[in-house]
């Protein structure tokens, strides 16, 4: 066995050992929360130089502006349909199972999702370019940098050997962070353990999260049967039509940042072992990886789409308001862009819900209901947004070849 099919095993055996822990050890878990939070905190400390060097480099690499808008058009594309599918999924699934008929709604909406009530689209239009870089670093908004880095990018390659030289640093500094990525990846199998097990021991063990689950047990069957068909059948599927690559090795090979993201549910902090196996598992070109993935943690939701639209149906079924389908289309393009818009961080997408139910008077006290739950939904989709991510890497990578490329 080779040390990085090694590594996998460990990091699935971690992630077993997590459960089970969590499960039968319940609240005295929490002692090995830090290895969890040391594993995790090494991921996040990479992201920044890891986002803003990949799309400098990314961008010089794509050579002409041309060259950068096609294929920027096709990431676009790739991001649009596939999040659209899987909100058309979604949409399919709760108008076939009903997960919220006769369920009594109970709770309140989290402060987080009032604080959100007044947010409107120029307020998400502004957050994209930052006052203060310096800031959003600390404050780990990648969607400013990303702006900032393309722009920055771009800039550079107009200006000669000058910019060369500084680019070739930025290229340094990307091989440097990616050789960092591969050493806190063996911090992976504790780190996955000591996040999950802490994670469902804090939940109260086995025990009170199958009761929790059960609560709303429809919805969650529901949920989790769309993510699966989209993440088994839908994007393998695209995968394989149009690379020809065989998805279920190109899953194995992305395990360790499926894994990752199931643990941490943060789409951010995964970035840097999406890119890791994309790059040098998946063997996607470096050049497209740099440039898809970091936009794909931020932009690209699949799993969160799908989600938003699910739970906002399963609000309506269950204040017993009928839903035609013009106001399912609304739905349909609101939880498109409250994906969008949703950070990749935990549970971001509880809070730009609030969009998607205001969008057809649905009432905010419904993700009170969800709450108890989210934490375990979170993950699942989640791990369905790199899924995306990292098959989008390797769709993009083809198409680039195959159009931009070769003209
Ligand atoms: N936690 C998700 C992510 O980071 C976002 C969400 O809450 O759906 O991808």
């Amino acid at each position: 066995m080779n040390s990085s099919n090694r590594l996998l095993y460990f990091i699935i055996t971690g992630a077993g050992f997590g459960l089970l822990a969590g499960w039968f050890f319940g609240e005295s878990m929490s002692s090995v929360a830090w290895l969890g939070t040391l594993f995790l905190n090494a991921l996040k400390m990479l992201v920044v130089p890891l986002v803003v060097s990949s799309l400098i480099v990314g961008v010089a690499g794509l050579g002409d502006v041309t060259k950068m808008g096609k294929t920027g058009a096709i990431t676009i594309l790739y991001y649009m349909a596939t999040t659209a599918v899987s909100v058309a999924l979604g949409l399919v699934f709760v108008n076939l199972l009903q997960p919220g008929v006769g369920v009594v709604m109970q709770g309140e909406a989290p402060e987080a999702a009032h604080a959100k009530k007044d947010t409107s689209f120029i307020d998400v239009i502004l957050s994209v370019v930052s006052p203060n870089l310096i800031q959003s670093m600390a404050n780990m908004e990648i969607l400013p940098l990303i702006v900032f880095s393309l722009a920055f990018g771009g800039v550079l390659t107009t200006l000669g050997d000058r910019g060369m030289r500084v680019i070739a640093f930025f290229e340094t500094v990307n091989e440097a962070v990616m050789k960092m990525v591969h050493l806190v990846l063996y911090l992976a199998p504790l780190g996955i353990f000591g996040l999950v097990a802490s994670k469902l021991g804090a939940a109260g063990g086995g025990d009170a999260f199958f009761n929790e689950l059960l609560k709303i047990g429809k919805f969650a069957v529901t949920v989790l049967l769309a993510l699966g068909v989209h993440a088994f059948v839908v994007l393998p599927l695209i995968l394989y039509k149009v690379t020809r690559r065989n998805p279920w090795m190109y899953m194995k090979n992305a395990v360790e940042a499926l894994a990752t993201a199931f643990s941490t549910a943060s789409s951010s902090a995964t970035l840097p072992v999406t890119m890791e196996c994309a790059e040098e598992k998946n063997r996607v070109s470096k050049r497209m990886a740099q440039f898809v993935l970091p936009i794909g943690a931020t932009v690209n939701m699949d799993g969160t789409a799908l989600y938003e639209a699910v739970a906002a149906m399963f609000i309506a079924q269950m204040v017993g308001v009928a839903l035609d389908p013009i106001q399912q289309m609304v739905i349909f393009l609101t939880a498109t862009l409250a994906a969008v818009g949703a950070a990749g961080i935990p549970e971001a997408g509880l809070v730009t819900m609030v969009m998607v139910l205001q969008s057809v008077g649905l009432p905010l006290e419904g993700i009170g209901m969800l709450l108890a739950i989210d934490w375990f939904l979170d993950r699942c989709r989640t791990t369905v947004n790199v899924w995306g991510d990292s098959v989008g890497a390797a769709v993009v990578d083809h198409l680039e070849t195959k159009y931009v490329e070769g003209g």
